[in-house]
């Protein structure tokens, strides 16, 4: 038995730690190719040149070490080759002395799904095994057009070895601090992908007898991986197990990424952008993959267009994001851009855009203040997006240094909830339609009424004995496994809040005969919502962040059953609009934080209180830090009829008030 080395996150990537911008993670070069703009930077034109030579100098990066920037990332392979990018690479090297000189840490951004073999090829003739094809053999190209990038399988062993010495160079020469991986995304059906989809049903389903009951099949020598049409009812047995084989694959090929970095040197940090969740109907949020990679990265990136803001019926927020980062205990780089309403996205154009976006982050866990817009180039490379003016320069400076004189505020941060929400693999997996939109109601419906609550994925479902209260939302396909564990909880008092066709499937979708719940019907513990009044209904393909019509309804029941399973919320917040957030968190030194977060930072909010549960017994001080504000005030503990009670008295953007 081999004992496998384990690894945490480095401390230096850990909550409060960072205030990072993107740092330009492609290469010149990318941009010559494309021929025209991407993420805003516009390529094709006759100054992207100037101002990128700009954004590597020295006086750029003293720069950004005194806007409180502490970590970026940078280019270092976009698939072209070690050869084919060798200069850039060059230049990324030089970029990190200067960038360490000035005290900001480096990640090297790695894409891992690109070949570009029009460069690649000069250096690895073979390259072309490396790819990923579909199910008729062609090649599988990124974004599904663009035929200059071909997608590489990362179950191709002299792939990935050619990957890891890729990594090698970035850790070894440039001597980055980090790797950023981008693009690892995985529907092959090459010939090794074949091989390894059949051992894996082959191990899963060993006996003539076992195959015939799951797939109909006397065996399992030619079964070939199904054409990648991901349905939203995924009834057919084949898709189900391919969509478990992927998952399961691309955590391994992860997995071995992670070992091989962390055995060159423990303290580079890994990320990787999953690519999940995002608002549009999509496999990508279908596949739920997370909970199995996320053990092999530190910092999770959460690339989206989810910009915080409220729109005249819609909350958009991060929070889901962050709240996935707290259950795996990563840290998240967030990344996101507004959305023009002529299409297109926009870097944040007010300021009060930009503080919102910063503290958002560090609200929700301390997680990294991020500007994933600065630096893009405007007025035609002379500023870029957040020196456009001086007061967007400011909010930005003033926030990252707030966060950089106040780390200590979240130091081993951990949060505080009592309230549950269970992503069940299969519901997502197989019955996405049905699933989705109830967890994102509940989700929304959690946040506009400021309950602090957390994430349980199914896979690390022993997480759940730390709650109170679960919700499970509309969770259609239970295993029985999960279903007895749901009575058992029940049955240790735990409240169970169910809604819709929970559990009326088992975990390959098919319907039981039975409830399986039976017995959790009827104790005062448990409530069974009729139908699903948290279900936010699909527009077209995307989900919006609004509140369910029923939203009361469901969080009057939620309240009713905090009291009968006699539990208490963290904090009461009283006197707020729904677009207040709150989150809890328990700091390594003991002391409490509570952080609110306006979501409508245009117009402070006033004479707000917190109504303190037990949990704050002990505490006799509050102080309150606001950015925007001179300095901490320490806040009156007042003892109220029935609890303890701090009033603040004006919300704009944001506050964390710290208890000791
Ligand atoms: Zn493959």
């Amino acid at each position: 038995v081999s004992k496998e080395k384990t690894y945490n996150p480095p401390s230096w990537v850990g909550p409060g730690k960072i205030r990072w911008v993107w740092g330009l993670w492609e290469p010149m070069i990318f941009y010559r190719r494309l021929g025209h703009q991407s993420g805003t930077v516009e390529g094709g034109t006759h100054w992207a040149e100037d101002w990128y030579e700009r954004m590597h100098s020295e006086e750029t990066v003293q720069w950004l070490a005194d806007l409180g920037v502490n970590c970026l990332t940078t280019h270092y392979y976009k698939g072209f080759g070690l050869k084919g990018e060798a200069h850039e690479m060059e230049r990324t090297k030089e970029f990190t002395e200067l960038c360490h000189k000035h005290g900001i840490r480096v990640f090297a951004y790695h894409q891992l799904g690109t070949l570009i073999y029009e460069t690649l090829l000069d250096e690895v003739p073979n390259a072309r095994d490396w790819r990923q094809v579909d199910h008729d053999g062609r090649t599988k190209l990124y974004g599904k057009t663009v035929y200059w990038r071909w997608t590489g399988c990362q179950q191709n062993p002299e792939y990935w070895a050619y990957v890891k010495k890729v990594i090698r160079q970035a850790i070894e020469v440039a001597k980055v601090d980090g790797i950023q991986y981008d693009g690892f995304s995985y529907e092959c059906h090459c010939k090794i992908c074949q091989q390894k989809f059949r051992e894996f049903l082959k191990e899963k389903y060993p006996t003539p007898e076992a195959s015939l009951a799951r797939f109909g099949l006397r065996t399992l020598d030619h079964v070939r991986i199904p054409p990648d049409n991901i349905q939203s009812k995924i009834w057919d047995p084949l898709v189900q197990e391919v969509q478990r084989f992927r998952r399961q694959a691309m955590a391994d090929a992860l997995r071995e990424l992670y070992l091989f970095i962390k055995e060159l040197n423990p303290e580079v940090a890994v990320a990787n952008n999953e690519g999940w969740p995002r608002q549009k109907m999509s496999n990508q949020n279908q596949v739920l993959n997370i909970p199995l990679t996320g053990k092999w990265q530190d910092v999770l990136v959460a690339e989206s267009s989810d910009f915080p803001h409220v729109s005249e019926h819609e909350m958009t927020t991060k929070i889901l994001y962050y709240k996935i980062g707290n259950a795996l205990d990563r840290t998240v780089q967030p990344t996101m851009w507004l959305h023009k309403e002529t299409g297109g996205i926009v870097a944040p154009e007010k300021p009060e855009q930009e503080r919102l976006a910063i503290a958002e982050a560090a609200a929700f866990g301390g997680h990294w203040a991020g500007a994933t817009w600065a630096l893009r180039p405007r007025n035609k490379g002379r500023n870029v997006a957040v020196n456009v003016t001086p007061e967007l320069e400011d909010a930005v400076g003033s926030y990252f240094n707030f966060l950089k004189d106040h780390e200590s505020l979240f130091e081993g941060a951990k949060p505080i909830a009592n309230v549950a929400l269970y992503f069940s693999y299969e519901s997502h997996a197989f019955d996405f339609r049905e699933t989705y939109p109830c967890v994102m109601g509940v989700k929304q419906i959690l946040i506009q009424s400021q309950v602090p609550f957390g994430l349980v994925f199914s896979d690390y479902r022993e997480q759940l004995e730390d709650y109170d209260i679960i919700i499970l939302a509309n969770q259609t396909c239970l295993s029985d496994e999960e279903a007895r564990l749901f009575i058992e909880l029940a049955e240790k008092g735990k409240g169970l809040l169910i809604t819709g066709q929970t559990a009326r499937h088992d975990e390959n979708l098919r319907e039981r005969g039975e409830d399986l719940l039976a017995l959790t019907r009827g104790m005062p513990n448990v409530i069974w919502v009729k139908g699903a009044p948290e279900c936010i209904p699909w527009e077209k393909d995307s989900l919006p962040q609004i509140l369910p019509t029923k939203a009361a309804e469901f969080e009057d029941m939620l309240r009713m059953l905090m009291r009968a399973v006699g539990c208490e919320l963290p904090v009461q917040v009283n006197g707020v609009t729904a677009c207040v957030g709150v989150d809890v968190h328990r700091l390594a030194s003991g002391a409490l934080t509570v952080h609110l977060l306006n979501y409508r930072n245009d117009q402070p909010v006033q004479n707000v209180s917190l109504l303190l549960s037990s949990r704050f017994a002990q505490c006799t001080k509050a102080v309150c830090y606001d950015p925007d504000a001179e300095g901490p005030v320490e806040l009156k503990i007042v003892e109220g009829e029935q609890s303890r009670i701090v009033d603040l008295y004006s919300l704009q953007t944001y506050a964390v008030i710290h208890f000791t």
